[in-house]
């Protein structure tokens, strides 16, 4: 006999599941990441990793956001051939109205980040929705679904190779991955497609994600077949790689390689790469007519004991009284801690100030940028009494064409943004003299913990793109790129790079 699925008990379950992922990352993530702190020489990488975990347990702790970026939602969804529907919406219908309730529960309210008409207008939708959804008929009279939240830092570096059969795999990925930047805020994930087409190579690669991590238990016992062998070359030649925590260098860039595959043609090897970030967000659940599904929230005992105190080294910064003199004396991988008052801004914001200052325009009322300092942030609305909600910093390079123009035009001497900057740009901050400081992206609500205030000064309309001026009460960031153009993201790989290539180190 069929079973019968009732239409709220699919977007109730697609809801909660989504709310839980926002804030509980999962036991084999917490796990993977406890030991790559453990491990951890580095001790840039170290203290990045430390408020990631630290991070994750006051998510856990406040029902919060790991990230500002609260992900575009894909789903994977395997459907029995015997199930029957009680529901007058269809199945994605019934997904993007759990998309729709999660997104907007009053008491956690995450961040709608997706747009429609993105080629032109990109006109928020609001809600999240719609999500990216994969279906399966397959035997049985059950659901299965996977449902994800995605940041778009993560997503943004997925690429794609149509590799000659003859090619090697290992030594594509390890071209890729140094190129990817640190924008997708690693230690994460790579899930890697292999075979098919070049759209199923894509999919593997997403569908790979859902798994959980297990490398350490593989190299434990040894590898199976030769998929668990590839998982732990690539493992260790992504990891000897140097990138490091957020790039900043260190022993450990991936927690672990998960790796689908399916037949391709004769002529292609396609492989997939899309990593997964330090907001790594996956829940899983089965309907089988009994009513919605639950999810047990993992014991806040398998987190680590750590707590995140501002550095005693770091330099305390006024930013109420900071001078271009203050700003060139800062040095690369120097721990600063930011007080007083800055300004946010990121894409759309950028786009309007450059236009209007382009054309020769004044700014807004109110929106005055000479000698202060921009932290690239679209943060999640507050609830309760919070300033604000999580707020994390997003990937600057997406600002490097707006730079010039901020530095010689607006007036900013300094930026605050997550992972490195282009050559591009890191040349004009060296011309202009001017600094760029970098947060720890996916520790977004224990940054929220620094902001003391926050009101919008330009833009209203542009939500979370609004122009907001942040107080905030030691703030802590890095000096990545100094006023001698010299980046941390170079040299911290470069080192660790060598390092490890002569010391023998687990990664896992
Ligand atoms: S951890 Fe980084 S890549 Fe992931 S959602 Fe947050 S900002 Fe985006």
């Amino acid at each position: 006999m069929a079973t019968h699925i009732k239409q709220d008990d699919l977007i109730q379950s697609v809801a909660d599941a989504l709310q839980y992922i926002s804030y509980y990352h999962s036991p084999d993530f917490i796990a993977a990441m406890a030991r790559a702190w453990e491990l951890e020489q580095s001790p840039a990488a170290k203290d990045a990793i430390r408020q990631i975990l630290v991070n994750s347990r006051l998510c856990a702790e406040g029902h919060r956001p790991i990230c500002q970026d609260t992900g575009i939602v894909t789903v994977f969804c395997k459907v029995g051939m015997d199930v029957r529907w009680d529901a007058t919406l269809t199945l994605d219908e019934m997904i993007n109205e759990g998309v729709r309730r999660a997104y907007n529960l009053p008491e956690n309210r995450l961040r709608a980040s997706i747009v429609s008409d993105p080629a032109f207008t990109r006109r928020n939708t609001k809600d999240n929705t719609p999500a990216v959804i994969h279906t399966e008929l397959v035997p049985g009279d059950q659901v299965e679904i996977a449902v994800a939240a995605k940041g778009g830092g993560s997503e943004n570096k997925a690429k794609l190779g149509m590799l000659n059969p003859s090619d090697s795999i290992v030594d594509f990925i390890c071209e890729v991955v140094p190129k990817m930047g640190a924008g997708w805020c690693p230690p994460g994930v790579l899930g890697i497609g292999i075979g098919g087409t070049a759209e199923k190579a894509m999919v593997l690669a997403k569908e790979a994600l859902m798994q959980p991590i297990d490398i350490a238990a593989v190299r434990a016992r040894g590898p199976r077949d030769a998929i668990e062998k590839l998982r732990l070359e690539i493992l260790d030649r992504v990891n000897a790689l140097g990138v490091g925590a957020q790039g900043l260098g260190g022993l450990t860039t991936v927690l672990d390689i998960k790796i689908l595959d399916y037949p391709t043609h004769a002529a292609s090897l396609p492989i997939a790469i899309i990593p997964n970030c330090a907001a790594t967000r996956h829940a899983h659940f089965h309907l089988d007519g009994s009513g919605p599904a639950k999810l047990t929230p993992p014991d806040l005992a398998l987190w680590p004991k750590l707590d995140y105190e501002p550095s005693a080294e770091a330099l305390r910064v006024d930013l109420d009284t900071l001078t271009r003199a203050q700003v060139q004396s800062w040095r690369p991988g120097q721990r600063i801690l930011l007080s007083g008052k800055m300004l946010t801004g990121r894409d759309a914001a950028h786009k309007r100030i450059c236009d209007l200052l382009e054309s020769g325009k004044p700014l807004p009322d109110g929106l005055d940028f000479h000698n202060r300092v921009i932290y690239y942030v679209g943060p999640v609305d507050p609830v309760g009494n919070e300033v604000v909600g999580p707020a994390g910093p997003t990937t600057a390079t997406r600002m490097d064409k707006f730079t010039e123009t901020m530095l010689s035009k607006a007036g900013l001497i300094a930026m605050v943004g997550k992972a490195e900057r282009g050559a591009e740009a890191v040349g004009v901050i060296r011309k202009h003299q001017s600094a760029y400081l970098m947060a720890v992206g996916g520790a977004a609500y224990l940054v929220s913990k620094a902001i003391r205030g926050s009101r919008v000064v330009a833009f209203p309309e542009l939500g979370m793109e609004a122009v907001y001026e942040f107080e905030v009460k030691d703030m802590p960031v890095t000096v990545a790129v100094d006023a001698r153009g010299e980046s941390v993201h170079e040299t911290g790989p470069r080192l660790w790079r060598a390092k490890i290539a002569g010391i023998p180190v687990a990664t896992a």
